[in-house]
């Protein structure tokens, strides 16, 4: 029948790849690798046949974290699409802006996000024909036509064309993922299939030889799997590795504890804020509530990530090993991982396998090792370029095939990496750059300070920028008395230029982006 899907099995046995939460859409929805391929080629076979999906087409995929998420980005590359990943909390602006920038003719979706899709649709051009609901049942027709994804499977034959080293495909693009937005509107960057096989054996380099990859390892999804970090970490790298993925459809802490506890994970991905929010929670609500005794590993990456903070969940949890990474959407995106062992303190680690470095000053010239510039990189996880900006990719890759980053930092004898902060974030004080990472991890240090965020603010009077702290401080605390306590105490720790010259502004909460990013230019 259409549901047998014995010819498949292989490898793995029952163990699902990815497994629901129990919660909402996920509940008790898994996927071993047997199913997983089988949905996967009756997906590629539907969007062919049925969908009219065609090589070279890009197809959108707004879906929330789900167990079938990775299955239907390959089911679109398998059909020879590029996939277009959207961030589900969009407003119809943002999504019309993606929608009309990738020139997607397709989206998949589910019921509950149909009508954004609608609404985006609504605001202008675009090429989409038709939305794929991944429910069993198609919503009430709106402005764009909608099946379900179910309706389209077709079990016959189809050639297949699954991630690709070699040949024509192998510089063909496969995913379409759209930068943070940090700087400025966010930029489709186009990443072939040969970028993303080669970002995930290179991630799974410095993960080698950990017990997850004996295959007993269980893996807790949280962090978004639009972006590109969620994206390799999570679901590419993940299944390399022998791990079997739980996943949260949305984020909640005591959830995200409880899980750990139940499901006996080891392994996770996690987004500086998670962190910081860890280490400022009461012990009785994380280590003496749960049994978190099981968790082994927390790769973090996409934000600064201070040591004091990575230093006070470890000694809150000294089972637990966390491995910062550094990496950006253009480089598939891991640059650098650091390993569980001899790691250096502030360093985001070695180099990983393939990537050769290089930092350059203002004027493009190279600098020796262990001198402070421009970070760029090069290696088979460098991007082909941004989607419609030929002027932008000339100016982010070099003559030589070195991606510039745009980060400020160092690099030692030793090829680990050390950054300072994004280029275009630094405070110019005067003569001086001020890296607001470093003021952010030492005010996070302060106990009455629950989140923070340093941004420069021009003075007039001194006619130049200086340092400005916004502050979220412990809800019982006196605002403005605790907040000129933690400015003097910041700036008896650090050199006259870094001080806070421009005091402070008291906040609920620091805006912040999906992959754990400081909106800086929210704060003014
Ligand atoms: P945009 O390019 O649209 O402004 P973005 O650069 O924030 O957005 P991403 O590709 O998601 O989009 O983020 C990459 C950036 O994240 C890096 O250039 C770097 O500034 C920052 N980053 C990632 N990991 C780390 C880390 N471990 N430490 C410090 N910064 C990091
Ligand atoms: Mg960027």
């Amino acid at each position: 029948s259409a549901r047998q899907h014995n010819s498949f099995v292989r490898g793995n046995g029952p163990r699902p790849l990815f497994v629901g939460d129990g919660d909402g859409d996920n509940a008790g929805e898994s996927l071993t690798l047997a199913q997983m391929e089988a949905f996967c080629g009756e997906l590629a076979a539907g969007l062919h046949r049925a969908a009219g999906v065609r090589r070279g087409a890009v197809v959108a995929v707004l879906l929330p974290n789900s167990v079938h998420y990775l299955a239907v980005v390959l089911a679109a590359t398998m059909a020879g699409a590029a996939c277009a990943l959207a961030n589900p909390a969009y407003t119809p602006r943002e999504l019309h802006h993606q929608l009309s920038d990738s020139g997607a003719t397709h989206v998949i979706a589910t019921a509950a996000l149909y009508p954004l899709v609608c609404a985006a649709a609504g605001l202008g051009a675009h090429a989409v024909r038709e939305v794929l609901v991944l429910d069993r049942r198609p919503p009430a027709p709106d402005a764009l036509p909608a099946r379900s994804v179910f309706d389209v499977l077709d079990t016959a034959a189809f050639p297949r064309m699954v991630l690709r080293t070699r040949g024509e495909c192998a510089a063909t693009m496969a995913l379409l993922l759209y930068s943070s937005g940090t700087t400025g509107t966010p930029k489709g960057v186009m990443l072939s299939h040969r970028n993303l096989v080669a970002n995930t054996l290179q991630a799974r380099a410095a993960s080698a030889g950990s017990a997850a990859d004996a295959g007993a390892g269980v893996q807790l999804a949280i962090v978004p799997m639009f972006h590109s970090f969620g994206m390799t970490f999570q679901c590419l790298l993940a299944p390399c590795r022998g791990l079997s993925t739980v996943v949260m459809g949305r984020f909640d802490m005591g959830r995200f504890l409880h899980l750990v506890e139940s499901r006996r994970v080891t392994d996770t991905v996690l987004a500086p804020p998670v962190i910081n929010a860890l280490v400022k929670m009461p012990a009785a609500a994380t280590t003496e509530k749960y049994n978190l005794g099981s968790l082994q590993r927390a790769i973090v990456g996409g934000a600064p990530l201070g040591v004091s903070t990575a230093a006070a969940l470890e000694a809150l949890m000294p089972h637990l090993r966390i491995l910062q990474g550094y990496g950006m959407t253009e480089m598939s995106p891991a640059i650098s991982v650091n390993p569980s062992a001899a790691r250096k303190l502030g360093s985001v680690g070695p180099l990983l396998p393939n990537i050769e470095a290089r930092v350059v000053d203002d004027a493009g010239r190279v600098l020796a090792p262990g001198e402070t510039g421009e970070l760029c990189f090069r290696g088979p996880n460098v991007m082909m370029g941004y989607l419609g900006r030929a002027e932008a990719t000339r100016e982010t890759i070099d003559q030589d095939g070195f991606l510039h980053t745009g980060d400020i930092g160092h690099i030692d004898s030793d090829t680990h990496v050390y950054v300072t902060d994004r280029k275009k974030e630094l405070i110019k004080y005067n003569g001086f750059q001020v890296a607001p990472a470093e003021l952010e991890a030492l005010l996070l240090q302060h106990p009455r300070v629950r989140d923070c965020a340093v941004a420069g603010v021009f003075d007039d009077a001194r006619q130049t920028e200086v340092p400005r702290a916004y502050l979220v401080l412990d809800p019982d605390a006196d605002g403005p008395a605790v907040a000129e306590e933690v400015v003097a105490w910041l700036n008896g720790q650090v050199a006259y230029f870094k001080q806070l010259r421009g005091g402070f502004a008291l906040l609920d909460a620091i805006p912040k982006s999906a992959s754990g990013k400081i909106l800086r230019r929210l704060l003014h």
